[in-house]
C-alpha cells in the first residue's frame, strides 16, 4: 500500500475553485462596501479549507465551534477568530483563549465574558444578536438590546462593542429582505443614539443575504455578511450565481457490489434499519449496485446526487446505500469508484468523520494535480 492510496468513501476538495468563488464574493461584497466573515463550520474547519479563507481577505473567519477554534489556532493559522454560536457559560474561558469575537445574546453570558476578558489581560469583541422573527438566537425585546450595549460601552471595560447582527433562514425560514433589512438597520440606529458613537458592523446575516447584495437591495449601512455556505457549495437556496463553481467537493464511494435483483422486497414487510416504514415501488428486475458509504459518512441520502446520469439512490442503510443502475448497466462493475454531488446538508457529516478520506487538489500546497 503507498502513501498516497486512496481508501474510500472520499472526497475531494477543489481548493483552486473554492478560492474563486470566495474572491467572486468577497469582490461583489466590497463593491457594496460589504466585509466577509468567512464561516468554516460547513466543512468542520479543516485546516487546508481555513488557510484559504485565511488568505482571501476576509474580515474574520468564522465557526460555531470551540473544537474548531482550537484546531484553527493549532494549525498555526493566525486569522481574527469570530465564535458564532452563542456560548455557553460553560465555555466561556476557551471563548476568550481562542476568539478575538463572538456573538452574543445573553446578559449573564455577556458579565461572565468581560471577567474573563479582564482575568485573561484581554479586550473582547462582541456583536449583539437580534432575534427578527426566525425564532433563533438574538434579543427580541429592543430595550433590552440597547440596555446591554449601553452596559458593554460604559461599565463592562474589557468588550468592546463591535456591532449588531441578526440571523435569518435558520429555524423559522425567514427570508432576508428589505423590511427585515431596514429593521436591523434602525435597531443599530437605536444601540448608537444610546452609546454616543456609530457601530463598526451591522451584520445582515449568513449566506440566504447574499441575493440582496448581488442584486443591489441591501440597506448601505449593512456591512457584514458571514458567509459559508455560498463559499462552499457556490449557491444557496434562492440564489445559484452564474459566476460561482458548484463542483467544489467531489463525493467518491467504491461499488462493493452489482447485479440483477427485484426492486420489491421479498418476503414479510416490517421495518427498516431505522425503525421506519417505507415505500418500495415494484419495477421489476433491475440492475442494482451497492456503494461501501451509508449515512454514518454523509446523513441523508437526499443531500448526495450521483454524477453519472441514470444512476438513481434507491435508498441508504449505516454503511451502505443502494443503486438503481439499470440504465448504465453496462458501464458499472465492482471495484468502480463512482462520483457524487454534495449539498452543505451532507458536507458537515463528510467532512466530521474519521471514516472519509478527504483529499486536495490545488490551493498554495498544490499536494497533487499540478498544473
Ligand atoms: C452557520 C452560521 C452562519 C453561516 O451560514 P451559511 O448559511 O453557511 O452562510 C452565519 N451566522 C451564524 C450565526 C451561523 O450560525
Amino acid at each position: 500500500m503507498t502513501a498516497n492510496q486512496n481508501h474510500y468513501p472520499l472526497v475531494e476538495v477543489d481548493l483552486d475553485k473554492m478560492q474563486e468563488n470566495l474572491a467572486a464574493l468577497i469582490e461583489r461584497c466590497h463593491d457594496s462596501s460589504v466585509e466577509v466573515a468567512g464561516v468554516v463550520k460547513g466543512a468542520t474547519a479543516l485546516p487546508e479549507i481555513v488557510r484559504v479563507f485565511a488568505h482571501s481577505g476576509v474580515r474574520f473567519v468564522a465557526t460555531s465551534r470551540i473544537d474548531q477554534l482550537r484546531s484553527i489556532r493549532n494549525a498555526g493559522i493566525d486569522a481574527p477568530l469570530m465564535l458564532i454560536r452563542v456560548p455557553m457559560l460553560s465555555e466561556v474561558e476557551e471563548v476568550v483563549l481562542l476568539s478575538d469575537a463572538s456573538l452574543q445574546s445573553d446578559i449573564t453570558v455577556i458579565h461572565a465574558i468581560n471577567a474573563e476578558a479582564k482575568r485573561q489581560e484581554k479586550i473582547h469583541q462582541v456583536m449583539l444578536m437580534i432575534d427578527l422573527g426566525d425564532l433563533r438566537e438574538g434579543f427580541w425585546d429592543a430595550e433590552e438590546l440597547v440596555d446591554a450595549a449601553v452596559e458593554i460601552e460604559r461599565e463592562l471595560k474589557n468588550l468592546r462593542l463591535i456591532g449588531v447582527g441578526v440571523n435569518l433562514s435558520c429555524y423559522g425560514s425567514i427570508k432576508p429582505n428589505k423590511r427585515n433589512m431596514q429593521g436591523l438597520v434602525s435597531l443599530a440606529s437605536d444601540v448608537e443614539k444610546a452609546i454616543g458613537r456609530p457601530l463598526e458592523y451591522i451584520s445582515g446575516g449568513a449566506s440566504t443575504s447574499m441575493r440582496m447584495v448581488l442584486d443591489g437591495t441591501m440597506p448601505y449601512r449593512v456591512n457584514l455578511l458571514r458567509l459559508g455556505e455560498i463559499v462552499l457549495t457556490g449557491q444557496i437556496y434562492g440564489c445559484y450565481p452564474e459566476f460561482t463553481h458548484k463542483d467544489v467537493f467531489t463525493l467518491k464511494a467504491e461499488v462493493v457490489e452489482c447485479r440483477d435483483k427485484p426492486s420489491f422486497p421479498v418476503g414479510e414487510l416490517t421495518v427498516d434499519a431505522f425503525g421506519k416504514h417505507t415505500h418500495y415501488e415494484d419495477r421489476g428486475i433491475r440492475r442494482r449496485a451497492l456503494v461501501a458509504m451509508g449515512r454514518v459518512d454523509y446523513g441523508n441520502p437526499i443531500d448526495i446526487t450521483p454524477r453519472m446520469p441514470g444512476v438513481e439512490i434507491l435508498g441508504a442503510s449505516s454503511d451502505h446505500t443502494i443503486l438503481d443502475v439499470e440504465a448504465v448497466k453496462d458501464d458499472i462493475k465492482v471495484g468502480d469508484v463512482l462520483e457524487f454531488n454534495v449539498s452543505y446538508a451532507s458536507l458537515v457529516y463528510l467532512t466530521n468523520t474519521q471514516s472519509v478520506q478527504i483529499t486536495y487538489r490545488g490551493g498554495a500546497g498544490k499536494s497533487f494535480n499540478k498544473v
